[in-house]
């Protein structure tokens, strides 16, 4: 679960982070109210699940009010990486003297935290790993930094000494945060520096781990409904893991590694995924028929390409499942199904007699091909 910068920072807040106080609003009466009390000069910044918000005119600093109000409203029509702007986050901007870069990350390589910090800050830290990565300062951790590491990292990045003590405060409690929270990621990027010599965190980025969101009934209250993604959710609800992809080959597979290695091979055949959908191990035919109901909501997918290896799942239950789809839905484009495995006689049988326009595989890799094919329209 990604945190919104604004919700981030109120997390930040509580482990003592220094960073503004803000207000939401999400529409430009909202923003009218909460502008005509505020201290300017203000920025207003859009609130959307994705980075690079300041490139994309997310991001705008105003001098009095009349000039806050026309960029709020700008703000909120804006359209960022495909994600409408649904709110903004109004603060009291803060005068910067330097950007820094700070952030606690799992590196899965080495299976350990990796705590990451660099006088570089401000614009993509993958930016900064490419072109100047003898400015990047890491160290691997496996628990919250103590005092003298916290020091020694940021006597690396900070000039100044007093500066650098501040700043290992911050380290030391942005280490807390990823701990105490089960993140994936705890970043600030920029950390600021003022000309008064103080830090702020001016951006803040929190993405949870949703295997331990349990453990934090106190978070769920930042799940932010407006940006869920509704087939997302809607899956989730029916047991189904059901991540949205760019391309147009539809995907229905059970489990995730196969979910994962049919991709690849259809990537291997030239051809993208539309989604990643895992229907899971005891699929009934209710979720066949789901699962095949949301594929098809996509306009993109132009095939869809079935591949089970039945084991607990049963190659009949999917057959079943697909038979009530094709009743109920009109299903618009070609289907490929390879099924095998537990039940499979039963499960091929059941497709070839209830006429079904499908076009059956063998192998994975030969189903692949054939819906990469179908998709450019030469099947
Ligand atoms: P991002 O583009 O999504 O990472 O959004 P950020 O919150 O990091 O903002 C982008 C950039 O806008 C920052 O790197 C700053 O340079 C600038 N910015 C953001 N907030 C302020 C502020 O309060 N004062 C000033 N002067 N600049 C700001
Ligand atoms: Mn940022």
């Amino acid at each position: 679960m990604k945190l919104l910068e604004w919700a981030s920072k109120e997390v930040f807040k509580k482990f003592g982070i220094p960073t503004q106080t803000g207000k939401l609003a999400r529409t430009v009466e909202e923003a009218k109210d909460i502008l005509k009390g505020m201290k300017y000069p203000v920025v207003i910044k859009a609130q959307v699940p994705v980075g690079g918000r300041g490139k994309a005119g997310g991001v705008k600093l105003a001098k009095d009010y009349d000039e806050a109000v026309k960029k709020a409203e700008e703000i909120l029509n804006l359209t960022i990486k495909g994600i409408k702007v649904k709110k903004i986050l109004i603060t009291e901007a803060v005068d910067i003297a330097k950007e820094y870069y700070v952030s606690v990350t799992l590196d899965r390589r080495t299976s350990k935290a990796v705590f990451i910090t660099s006088k570089e800050g401000g614009v993509d830290i993958e930016e900064i790993a490419r072109t100047k990565p003898e400015a990047i300062v890491k160290k691997h951790i496996t628990e919250p930094l103590k005092p003298y590491e916290a020091r020694e990292l940021a006597f690396q990045v900070f000039e100044d000494n007093k500066l650098a003590l501040k700043a290992a405060g911050i380290y030391q409690k942005l280490s807390e945060v990823y701990f105490a929270t089960d993140a994936q990621l705890a970043e600030i990027n920029p950390l600021v520096v003022t000309p008064a010599n103080d830090l702020v965190a001016v951006d803040a980025k929190i993405i949870l781990d949703d295997n331990a969101l349990f453990r934090h009934p106190d978070l769920l209250q930042y799940k932010d409904m407006d940006y869920v993604n509704p087939e997302e959710e809607e899956a989730k609800e029916a047991g189904l893991s059901f991540v949205k992809l760019d391309g147009d080959i539809g995907c229905m597979v059970n489990g995730a590694g196969l979910a994962m290695a049919t991709m690849d091979v259809i990537k291997y055949w030239g051809g993208e995924p539309a989604n990643f959908l895992d229907v899971g191990g005891s699929s009934n035919p209710e979720k066949v028929k789901k699962a095949m109901d949301i594929i098809l909501r996509d306009p993109n997918v132009k095939v869809v390409f079935i591949n089970i290896f039945g084991g607990i799942t049963r190659c009949d239950d999917i057959a079943a499942g697909l038979i009530e789809a094709f009743k109920t839905m009109d299903v618009r484009v070609p289907v490929v199904v390879r099924l095998t495995g537990t039940n499979e006689e039963i499960g091929r049988k059941m497709l070839a007699e209830s006429g079904l326009p499908l076009k059956t595989a063998e192998t994975m890799s030969e189903g692949a091909r054939m819906a990469v094919e179908l998709a450019r329209g030469q099947g």
